[in-house]
């Protein structure tokens, strides 16, 4: 783990990443519970630094998950402000905030200065987003207080940027452009170029907030230059992001959608797995969210622009919209709306994966409608449609946030239950069942009523998506063997 946390230190990421992941085995084989925490920890580091933040959150959350079991209260905390950060740095203010003061209450209990400032740095970083400063000023003001005996080069300009931040937001920017500057050169200086980077990226905020346009462009431009070496994704995407909002600001729409499209680039080419390009996909979604979220506030501050910005706006958000209907098209079912095959291997791989950490149960049901051709013998194809369409909104309907619902043939569905033991997968099941069984479906001036049956198979370890399906399948056939309009679990022969 000594090897790896070097290489991380180096820029090293691909190579930091295998020999933590080694050392965590060991650690695990061990049972050396402290050990396998630290290699997280940092592995976690890593995923951070190279941008992928869902895998970075996973991580962490696992530690926290880990040393909570284990008794760690320490360990446990500072995995939570961690997987806190990684909420911070996707631009989610609240949950940042949430978890971080979660963490807090076990540092005061048992935790050593430098978490505690950590956890001051988080938690007054995500209220300065939620636009909360004074209370983040009262959070930022104890971390000071801290710090100052501890003398650590890094939290201190944490601080100083946050100080400059939220002076930018109250509109005094010579002082916010100070301070971050001071605060940039602290990093630098300390060799933490990752940390300076991301203060380029509040920098250019502010410089955004003033309406100093070109100043952060330039600023991100030479950032970027500076950081075209080495394993900086989760900046250089942040600030192509900046640099998108800054082109589109000063009117320059063209360069504006070209730093969108760069970044995109490179949130793809980064990553190979169909599964974690969804994934990231759907992260980028809800950055798009929050961009507009973001956006909206930033007008509040500069009404007088949003005039002139107007077109330049409407054509960006045109685009935005456009790449995510065809990154959904590519996953839906036309008919049903529900997810499309594709779909659901995808979202139930990263489950499936999840479970493998966690070892949290999960379940999968292939649905089947019963006798469905008669419906479409009897009242025709279009009223089978009909038919199609309710029974997959009903059956959705029987799930849960997190559970994964498709149409994966003509009449046939699979639900990914998560979080379900065999007892509660068929519980969920035996509710599908009833409820299509239930309903009545006007079509012409006939009612039609349908029963579907339906096969369950729960998660063992090192299963694969597709395997569990086919076993699903297996059962789904010993439901229509044995009548049909029922559940039937799979069991191993
Ligand atoms: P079983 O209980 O054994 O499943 O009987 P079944 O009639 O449901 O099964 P079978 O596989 O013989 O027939 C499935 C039917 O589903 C045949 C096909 O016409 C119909 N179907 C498949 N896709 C669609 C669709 O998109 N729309 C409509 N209306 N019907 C479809
Ligand atoms: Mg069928
Ligand atoms: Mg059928």
């Amino acid at each position: 783990m000594v090897l790896g946390d070097l290489q991380l230190r180096q820029g090293g990421l691909d190579l930091a990443i295998s020999t933590l992941g080694e050392a965590r085995q060991t650690y695990v084989i061990l049972g050396d519970l402290p050990g396998e925490l630290a290699s997280l920890r940092l592995l976690g580091v890593c995923w951070t630094m190279l941008g992928d933040l869902l895998r970075a959150r996973a991580v962490f959350s696992l530690g926290a998950e880990l040393a909570h079991r284990g008794g760690q209260i320490e360990a446990e905390a500072v995995a939570l402000c961690n997987a806190a950060m990684t909420y911070g740095e996707a631009n989610e203010p609240l949950a940042c905030t949430d978890l971080t003061g979660q963490a807090l209450v076990l540092l005061r209990k048992v935790g050593d200065e430098r978490s505690i400032c950590h956890a001051l740095v988080n938690i007054s970083e995500g209220l300065t987003r939620l636009g909360r400063l004074d209370e983040a000023d009262e959070a930022a003001a104890e971390g000071f207080e801290r710090v100052a005996a501890l003398g650590d080069a890094r939290v201190l300009a944490l601080f100083r940027g946050g100080r400059g931040e939220r002076a930018a937001m109250r509109g005094a920017f010579a002082d916010a452009e100070r301070e971050i500057r001071e605060a940039r050169q602290m990093l630098t200086d300390a060799g933490l170029t990752y940390d300076a980077g991301q203060m380029t990226i509040i920098l250019a905020n502010a410089l955004f907030l003033s309406g100093e346009y070109d100043r952060g462009v330039d600023e991100c431009q030479r950032c970027l230059t500076e950081l075209r070496e080495g394993n900086f994704h989760g900046v250089r995407m942040a600030l192509l992001d900046r640099l998108s909002a800054l082109h589109e600001a000063s009117g320059d729409t063209v360069q504006a959608l070209r730093a969108l499209r760069e970044r995109q680039r490179q949130l793809l080419g980064f990553e190979q797995n169909p599964a974690r390009v969804l994934a990231c996909t759907i992260e980028e979604r809800q950055r798009a969210q929050f961009a507009r979220e973001g956006s909206k506030r930033e007008q509040d501050h500069r009404n007088a622009l949003v005039d002139a910005n107007r077109q330049l706006s409407a054509a960006l958000a045109r685009e935005r919209r456009e790449r995510v209907v065809l990154q959904t098209e590519a996953v839906t079912d036309d008919l049903t709306a529900v997810l499309n095959r594709r779909g659901f291997m995808e979202l139930a791989a990263i489950s499936v994966d999840n479970s493998q950490r966690t070892g949290d149960p999960l379940a999968i049901a292939v649905l089947d409608l019963d006798h469905f051709k008669k419906v479409n013998d009897t009242f025709g194809h279009r009223a089978g449609d009909v038919v199609l369409r309710e029974v997959a909104a009903a059956a959705a309907s029987c799930l849960r946030g997190h559970d994964v619902f498709a149409r994966i043939g003509g009449e046939e569905f699979v639900a990914l239950i998560s979080n379900a033991d065999p007892v509660v997968a068929q519980l969920v099941a035996e509710r599908m069942r009833a409820k299509v069984g239930s309903l009545r479906i006007a079509v012409q001036d006939a009612l039609v009523c349908c029963t579907v049956s339906i096969g369950v198979a729960s998660y063992v370890a090192d299963v694969t998506v597709e395997r569990l399906v086919e076993c699903a399948d297996a059962a789904l056939y010993a439901a229509k063997r044995e009548g049909r309009d029922r559940v039937v679990m799979y069991v191993a022969s």
